[in-house]
């Protein structure tokens, strides 16, 4: 049950970030799944609808956004995202290769609810630029806010 301990993590993780953040009500937390992280995702939503229940993140949705694996490829000196995760090898020039950049992640990046009678938001899709602070997280959880 890979999934219902990484859905505890997740849950936990966005509600303290959530209590921080005086987010009352939790209505969805969205998620960064690598390809290769292992975790299959339909097991994953299903796990946390299980555990938001009786939580104050009880209804939050969970928004997963799949990462494709990304490579590097020594011969072409380039980030190249792979259309399948195998095999791992350039798709421009056919280099095999086994720095993975991308494509294992399991991160929390963005959390959406309400606070007090306004509308709460928060996105970091946009501000991956600024200063992001990381966190490893029981079940390999990271997380990336502002
Ligand atoms: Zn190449």
């Amino acid at each position: 049950m890979h999934e219902l301990s990484i859905a505890y993590s997740l849950v936990e993780l966005a509600l303290e970030e959530s209590e921080k953040r005086g987010v009352r009500q939790l209505r969805a937390v969205y998620l960064k799944l690598g390809v290769l992280s292992g975790v299959i995702k339909e097991s994953l939503q299903f796990c946390f609808d299980v555990v938001v229940q009786g939580t104050p993140a009880e209804g939050a949705e969970l928004i997963v956004e799949d990462v494709p694996v990304v490579v590097y490829c020594p011969e072409c000196q380039e980030e190249r995202a792979l259309p399948e995760p195998l095999p791992m090898r350039c798709p421009v020039c056919g280099t095999r290769t086994a720095e993975v950049l991308h494509g294992r992640e399991v991160e929390l990046y963005g959390l959406e609810g309400e606070e007090g009678d306004g509308k709460y938001a928060s996105d970091c899709r946009d501000q991956t630029e600024r200063a992001q602070e990381e966190r490893s997280f029981g079940g390999g959880i990271t997380r990336a806010f502002p």
